[in-house]
């Protein structure tokens, strides 16, 4: 079944009278039918903190996306990718992520790893089997995201995966949504994605979801979720499923339009750098169209321009493109970034300021004429 027939299809109701979609199960209490089945905990549900019906047919439908034997969900993408690195390291331990990493990830590693007293080192995202030479006896596992937060390196994860020998590598596929990229079928253990961006995609709410291709690891994250508490309405779930059901027609036309932007911006004389994989010019255009991969709404550029006030002036001249966190809703986003304060392994020396897109659903020339009109203003 192709990615539109899936969304469409998985995680529904079986049989001829019932709704097209599953029904929104919340609660506490789940009942058992008897003594037997209480004492002996033959029924799958048990209690409401790991949801019921709404959860599992959502879940249904993210294996099917991702490829995966199992999955957990929590409250946000960041819920999400700490759970497991939690589950998979230990004090002493240390690991490994790309200094692209989604900056929240970053405050979790050198805040409470270290407390935890587990050591990470950045490394370059660029590094693909060379990773090997960072790997120490205590190492836990390998992080990755690809393409990185604001910046959009491509990182190889075939030959990290091939470095990694036993180590699990686990990959922030928010980018690809399972769509575009799919981690687990390139021998990562783990792919985690923040629902609320693409499969979401409406802005309306927050969500996690660890994917696994099952080494033992499933259970034990899933595991990990019950011991923290980690649980999620289904209210929300339901709105996430109803997202998924069209993730990957949404995401052709995010697509189209955001690659049309790039180009366009590739003309600008105002503008010095268009991080886009799916430019010829991006320098790992061909890494990214290896692993078969698409692209969305979400790149990055870089100005000639330094100038706090002709950001400022940019920025508040643009109508239709909103400035606020997050990304992969219906709405255009535009927001400044500095990459050059975080980085520690690689250093950013683009001088220009970065700004990073997410294009919406909105029509092209509409979003063309109001950048058009915003540079005017910041010149
Ligand atoms: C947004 C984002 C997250 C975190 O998701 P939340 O649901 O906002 O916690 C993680 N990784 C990447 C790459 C993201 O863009």
């Amino acid at each position: 079944m192709k990615g539109p027939t899936q969304d469409a299809h998985i995680g529904r109701p079986k049989g001829a009278a019932c709704t097209i979609n599953p029904p929104t199960e919340s609660g506490s209490t789940i009942l058992f039918p008897d003594y037997a089945s209480f004492r002996d905990q033959t029924q799958p549900l048990h209690y409401g903190r790991g949801g019921a019906g709404t959860h599992r047919a959502f879940e249904e439908s993210l294996m099917a996306l991702e490829g995966a034997t199992s999955v957990t969900l929590a409250g946000c993408g960041m819920g999400a990718i700490s759970l497991d690195i939690l589950r998979l390291t230990s004090s002493g331990g240390h690991i490994l992520c790309p200094d692209s990493a989604y900056d929240p990830t970053r405050s979790f590693c050198d805040g409470f790893l270290t407390r935890m007293g587990v050591e990470t080192t950045y490394y370059d995202p660029l590094i693909g089997g060379d990773i090997k030479s960072l790997i120490k006896p205590n190492t836990q596992l390998i992080f990755c995201e690809s393409p990185g937060s604001l910046t959009f390196e491509i990182q190889d994860i075939p030959a990290i995966v091939a470095a990694a020998g036993d180590l699990p590598v686990l990959v922030d596929n928010t980018y690809g949504a399972g769509v575009h990229f799919r981690p687990l079928d390139l021998g990562a253990v783990v792919s985690i994605q923040a629902i609320t961006k693409y499969v979401g995609g409406h802005s309306d709410i927050l969500m996690g979801a660890v994917m696994t291709a099952d080494r033992g690891i499933g259970a034990k994250v899933q595991k990990t979720a019950k011991q923290l508490g980690l649980s999620v309405s289904a209210q929300d779930v339901a709105l996430a499923h109803r997202g998924l059901r069209t993730l990957h027609r949404r995401l052709a036309v995010h697509e189209k339009s955001g690659l049309a932007l790039a180009r366009y911006l590739e003309t600008r004389p105002e503008v010095t750098q268009v991080l886009h994989p799916g430019l010829e010019a991006h320098p790992q255009h061909a890494l990214w169209a290896r692993d078969g991969m698409g692209t969305n709404g979400l790149f990055s550029i870089v100005t000639s321009w330094t100038d706090d006030q002709q950001t400022e002036a940019f920025i508040n001249a643009l109508t239709l493109f909103g400035l606020g966190y997050s990304w992969g809703g219906y709405e255009s986003l535009c927001t400044p970034a500095w990459p050059a304060k975080v980085r520690t392994a690689v250093p950013w020396t683009e001088q220009g300021q970065l700004f990073r897109f997410h294009v919406g659903l909105e029509d092209i020339d509409d979003l063309t004429a109001d950048l058009e009109q915003a540079f005017d203003k910041a010149r």
